[in-house]
């Protein structure tokens, strides 16, 4: 544990995660100031004030450059000019998971990619329940991990969702078992448009790994296994579990399938665990999740039984490939959450039946070529929406028998409802961000449902 006590430290950004560790470092004795560059929310501000926090919001002044070192909230780049003051003038900027992590007594199992993090550490979280096994679940969901760590101890297990900006400020952060997902072109914006920096960012979950701990990772991912190939020749660190739905991997440790069963391998020891279809979520994506929560599952030695009753019965989450409802015949589905081409193209690849789909919000550069084999196979209308229609209508109108563009969502959502025949799918999976029209995700995606349940 390192000392905070007395220290006088500054945390920026006052959102979630940065009132969580400002109340966190406060509780172990610090003397904590917050600053922000924008306005605070009101709710915050009253919690701070209930805690005595000292803060300031607008801009930063020079109280906000005086602390021993800096606690950094996600949102905040590294490029900032107050992060960057403190990183020239030789001092720390950590962050709140690694703060969080010096307080925490319980072995970490941690999980990073660009798609399918909370999808998994929510299933990690329903398979320690079949297990009756104790833990706490936080990070990026839910709770930040600086609100659960005083729940911590050494007979359960802490469950983490970690982002790669928060992965950026670790120091020694170790996590028994880190879990690796996929590494795909998102959020680029924050990395220079470097692909390998923010690579990069994602491998940081295992630097303080060593041979008592166990890296599971996602073999079918070429970034990755181009990544875990050089690691194999340096000598001491986490134990390799991969996972795979394309390949045997009998010859080493991991998961994966051999005739339509899935096979654990674990200390050389193999076993069939249960057929791939008695995953209750669909989707191949989904298999790849299974994988990796059964892995994390069997290196924390949670039995079979207890694994299987988990990936029967785990029935995904809010705004990712959640069915809403079956109008005349016509599935909606509300994949609000895809806010990248790539999740977007797993959303497509897991009906075999014609679809519209509902594309667009705020663009983030993407390139939509990528979906082309998809949509040419499966979707005979895409509506627009958002300020992306343009490149949307650009790049994809002309491989698309109907191409139509919507106002709001009430409007995409009954287009959408005059082209859809019985047996087909209506998808909202947009791959772009809401903040063109909406506060989040979670906004776009119950306006949806809202519409869907209007018709
Ligand atoms: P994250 O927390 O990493 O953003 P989510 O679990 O919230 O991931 O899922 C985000 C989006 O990615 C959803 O549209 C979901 O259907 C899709 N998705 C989930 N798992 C994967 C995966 N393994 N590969 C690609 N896309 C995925």
């Amino acid at each position: 544990m390192r000392e905070v006590a007395n220290k006088h430290i500054v945390v920026v950004g006052a959102a979630r995660s940065g009132l969580a560790v400002a109340s966190l470092l406060k509780r172990k004795g610090a003397d904590v100031f917050v600053t922000d560059h924008g306005a605070i929310a009101h709710s915050v501000k009253k919690k701070l004030t209930t805690l005595d926090i000292d803060f300031e919001e607008n801009g930063h002044t020079t109280k906000a450059e005086g602390g021993a070192f800096l606690a950094i909230s996600p949102g905040v780049p590294t490029e900032a000019p107050l992060v960057q003051k403190y990183l020239n003038s030789g001092k720390e900027v950590y962050s709140e998971i690694e703060i969080a992590s010096w307080f925490n007594k319980s072995p970490i199992v941690a999980v990073t990619g660009s798609n399918g993090k909370t999808t998994v550490t929510n299933w990690l979280d329903h398979t320690w329940k079949k297990a009756s096994r104790d833990h706490i679940t936080g990070g990026n969901i839910g709770y930040a991990f600086s609100d659960k760590v005083d729940q911590t101890s050494e007979n359960s297990e802490a469950l983490l969702e970690v982002s790669s900006f928060q992965l950026d400020h670790i120091d020694s952060f170790h996590p028994h078992i880190s879990v690796l997902l996929n590494i795909t072109a998102d959020h680029l914006d924050r990395y220079n448009h470097d692909f390998s920096s923010y690579a990069k960012s994602k491998f940081r979950i295992i630097e303080n790994q060593t041979g008592n701990d166990w890296f599971i990772y996602n073999y079918d991912d070429p970034t990755i296994t181009e990544y875990v190939y050089s690691l194999k020749k340096k000598e001491e660190g986490p134990r390799l579990l991969p996972f795979s739905t394309d390949e045997d991997l009998s010859e080493a440790n991991g998961a994966f399938i051999r005739n339509q069963n899935i096979i654990l391998k674990i200390n050389k020891q193999e076993e069939v665990l249960m057929p791939t279809r008695d995953v209750n979520l669909s989707g191949k994506h989904n298999l790849s999740n299974g994988l990796a929560t059964a892995l994390a599952a069997r290196a924390s030695e949670i039995k079979s039984d207890a694994i299987r009753e988990s990936l029967r019965t785990f029935e995904g989450v809010e705004h990712r490939l959640e069915l809403v409802r079956t109008v005349n015949g016509v599935k909606y589905i509300n994949d609000s959450k895809a806010t990248n081409i790539n999740a977007v193209w797993y959303a497509l690849d897991s009906f075999d039946v014609p679809m519209t789909i509902i594309l667009g919000g705020r663009d983030k550069g993407n390139d939509y070529s990528e979906l082309v084999n998809q949509i040419q196979e499966k979707v005979h209308t895409i509506i627009a929406i958002g300020e992306a229609q343009p490149m949307i209508e650009e790049q994809l109108k002309s491989i698309v028998p109907n191409f139509k563009t919507a106002k709001d969502m009430n409007n995409a959502v009954r287009s959408a409802k005059e082209v859809a025949k019985r047996g087909e799918v209506v998808l909202l999976s947009p791959a772009c961000s809401s903040f063109d029209m909406y506060d989040n995700y979670e906004h776009r995606g119950n306006e949806f449902k809202k519409a869907v349940n209007r018709l």
